[in-house]
């Protein structure tokens, strides 16, 4: 057998990316959450050829100060937990300190970044894994990521993606998500230089609604709120006039952040009893907010999955609560003005 040894810092970023990134989308996504993470109020997402191409995120959020940026490219280095109490109580989206490495290491990155105040910004570009360069750039506070040509160098996962069809879709999927969870951000959305999504950031969930599922679904929705000791729910649901045929329109948010929940989308599908047919699914957006020491986010390197210790108990609550808001008289829709 041959020796053992560590594997170059490379391989392992090549390694992980098989965990994080996926597929364009998952680019998307890592990069949204960091400008989302770093207090951006207007973030715009760019993409050629559904990704494939170019992906481009510009934030202007905190930025990163020029001597931590190369630091960012660095395998498990984060700025948003330091010590083990941490990772039971994170409050920001990302935390593992994978993305920026794992994308670097299969795509073409260039990311131009300031911080506030600062007199030139920074521009690094990395290709492959590889530092390519790293120089002084514009002090726009803060930051402008650019991802080319990804899977230029791992052919397998390139082949292994799907029409640009459904890797587009797969991108707005992220992106209404995102918009559904944090509507106080303003997201621009654009596709070969067409505009597919835009929200004003005025933190109206319905009119983000809205803008991602149309005027008419969004005036059927009726808000709902409910609390025990241990969860707080808030969101809106569909009239049961108004539903699909699958449950992708049942959005669960876990302190804002996007999960996939069965348990918890079922809850909420007991709750409307037989108001809906068979076959049929409502449309929600439920925004759960709980202490993070009930939540364990790091059970997926995509944090898609999360484990709940009080599953059931919040489980009950929901059903309760869409079944209270449906013996309330007098239905009527949440009116609201404009849009
Ligand atoms: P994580 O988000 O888990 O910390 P990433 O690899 O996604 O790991 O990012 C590494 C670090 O780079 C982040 O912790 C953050 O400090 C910085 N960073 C990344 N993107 C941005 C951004 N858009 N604005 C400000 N800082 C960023
Ligand atoms: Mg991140």
């Amino acid at each position: 057998m041959a020796e053992i040894h560590e594997l170059p810092d490379i391989l392992a970023n090549q390694i992980a990316a098989g965990e994080v990134i996926e597929r364009p989308a998952s680019v998307v996504k890592e990069l949204v959450e960091n400008a989302i993470d770093a207090h951006a109020g207007q973030i715009d997402v760019l993409i050629e050829e559904a990704g494939v191409q170019s992906i481009r995120v510009i934030d202007n959020g905190d930025g990163i100060a020029s001597d931590q940026v190369a630091k960012a490219f660095l395998r498990h280095a984060t700025s948003k937990i330091s010590n083990r109490h941490d990772l039971f109580r994170v409050h920001s989206l990302g935390f593992r300190g994978e993305a920026l490495p794992s994308i670097a290491s299969v795509a073409d990155v260039t990311l131009e970044t300031a911080i506030a105040g600062a007199s030139e910004g920074t521009l690094i570009h990395f290709r492959g894994g590889e530092l390519i360069e790293q120089t002084g750039t514009s002090a726009r506070q803060g930051t402008d990521i650019t991802v080319r040509d990804i899977f230029f160098n791992t052919p397998a996962r390139l082949k292994y993606l799907k029409s640009q069809t459904t890797e587009l879709s797969k991108i707005v999927d992220v992106l209404n998500r995102l918009s559904f969870s944090h509507p106080k951000v303003a997201f621009r959305l654009s596709h070969n230089g067409r505009e597919v999504l835009r929200t004003t950031g005025n933190g109206n969930l319905q009119q983000v609604i809205a803008a991602v599922y149309g005027i008419n679904q969004a005036r059927e929705m009726v808000a709902i709120t409910g609390q025990d000791n241990d969860f707080k729910v808030t969101g809106l649901m569909s009239l049961p006039e108004l539903t699909r045929a699958n449950r992708s329109y049942i959005s669960i948010l876990i302190n804002g952040r996007y999960i996939k929940n069965y348990p918890l989308a079922n809850a909420l599908i007991k709750g409307y009893g037989t108001r809906l047919m068979v076959g049929r699914f409502p449309i929600a957006v439920l925004s759960i907010e709980m202490d993070p020491l009930l939540v364990d986010v790091n059970v997926h390197p995509q944090k898609h999955e999360v484990r709940l210790s009080k599953e059931h108990q919040l489980t009950t609550l929901i059903e309760q609560i869409v079944r209270d808001r449906f013996a309330k008289t007098n239905l009527i829709p949440n009116a609201y003005a404009n849009y």
